[in-house]
């Protein structure tokens, strides 16, 4: 065995036996019965706890989180849930908060000391912010980028058409080193479905890279641009790069409806992230999975101007939509567990993900029985391991 070599022991696989694994590289290069692992220059005893690969934050804000940051007291919008008026307390909220890079800081340890070590952020592009968040943002990915890997979406929060520049801000955004192209409600709040989305997948096509559409609008509305985006995805050969983050719509249709509509969906590979927040109807996580479609989660907002909630826990994160999705046989919890890390990983296009002979060493530790235990329990103090390397520790990052 090689000096460099990581030797994992008395490790809890999925399947509930005891393993060692052999880490070299940064990558598992051995999964053999507990002892018999031999030696290595390190050795990391895993005690027994259930060793599950890293969780994928699938969709988050880096920008506009308060975690970390003093306590900024909900403001609901004056007549009802408006958008428009939520970015204006957005505005007002963030030009009282401590600096953007600090709070961001603060929202990456967090997820990552609960076991996150690979994020997709959206991060604001329009014409009020232009091109500084994301500024801010690529400086603190470039910090990070030893303990967590992280794909930045270019997020028109103020819509495309309705806020002049955006486009060409968009577009400016990935060159500057965004990942992918973002968009929000093509049809209630541009009022243009097909500039909206020309504008997004024209980027999207110049540029190489794949797309993630916030999508609030309900029912058929939602359904409608739904079908569109697939029609767009399938048509340009995009298969397997789109996702559609919310999507609640879906969670509107009758079982007939969703499920036609999930063969479509499935066909034209277009991924769905929920994070099944509380006072929505949501996507039916099971239909759409037993359809073939790519079900992900991610935190989405983590105590910001949108909702005061959020606790970067992926793990917590998938009990939750297992709560609401009616998930009670080990078979369903599994599957909410899939959702944050496999799933996840599929979505975010991740090479080398999982807990398999050449996947990274990204693992976390449990104190669970199982996986169907760890989603309901999420237990906590957890150990977190970057390329075998321990990044986290007792709720906090070790660097
Ligand atoms: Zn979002």
């Amino acid at each position: 065995m090689h000096s460099t070599e990581t030797l994992f022991t008395n490790a809890k696989l999925a399947d509930g036996t005891l393993n060692d694994l052999v880490v070299s590289a940064g990558r598992i290069a051995a999964i053999k019965p507990a002892g018999s692992g031999g030696n290595a220059a390190t050795m990391i005893d895993i005690a027994g706890a259930l060793l599950a690969p890293s969780f994928v934050e699938g969709h988050t804000h880096l920008d506009t989180s308060f975690y970390g940051d003093k306590w900024i007291p909900h403001k609901p919008c004056t007549k009802g849930f408006d958008v428009h008026e939520r970015v204006a307390l957005q505005t007002e909220n963030m030009a009282a908060a401590a600096p953007m890079d600090e709070r961001a800081r603060n929202q990456l340890n967090l997820c990552i000391s609960n076991g996150s070590l690979q994020m997709r952020s959206h991060v604001m592009v329009d014409g009020s912010v232009g091109l500084t968040s994301l500024e801010t943002i690529l400086k603190v990915r470039e910090e990070y980028k030893d303990i967590i890997d992280i794909q930045l979406v270019a997020f028109p929060q103020s819509g495309i058409l309705k806020s002049p520049g955006t486009a060409d801000l968009m577009d400016e955004a990935i060159a500057m080193g965004a990942d992918l192209v973002g968009g929000l409600d093509p049809l209630s709040f541009d009022r243009d479905i097909k500039g909206h989305l020309d504008v997004v997948f024209g980027i999207a096509e110049r540029r190489g890279v794949d797309v993630d559409i916030h999508l609030h609008d309900a029912g058929t509305l939602g359904a409608m641009t739904i079908e569109e985006i697939c029609a767009r995805t399938t048509a340009l050969g995009m298969q397997g790069h789109v996702a559609v983050s919310h999507a609640y719509g879906l969670g509107d249709l009758t079982p007939d409806a969703a499920k036609k509509i999930a063969a479509l969906i499935a066909k034209s590979g277009v991924s769905i992230m929920t994070n099944a927040p509380g006072n929505h109807n949501f996507p039916p996580v099971a239909l759409l999975r037993t359809a073939g479609v790519t079900v992900f989660s991610g935190s989405d907002n983590i105590r910001d101007s949108w909702w005061p909630f959020g606790d970067g826990d992926m793990l917590r994160r998938a009990e939750i939509i297992a709560y609401r999705s009616g998930f009670y046989t080990d078979a369903d919890l599994s599957a909410a567990f899939d959702l944050v890390t496999s799933a996840g990983a599929k979505a975010l296009r991740l090479e080398g993900h999982g807990i398999v002979v050449g996947a990274k060493a990204d693992f976390v530790t449990l104190a669970a029985e199982h996986l169907p235990e760890a989603v309901v329990a999420f237990p906590k103090p957890r150990r977190v391991f970057k390329e075998g390397r321990l990044v986290a520790e007792n709720g906090a990052v070790v660097r």
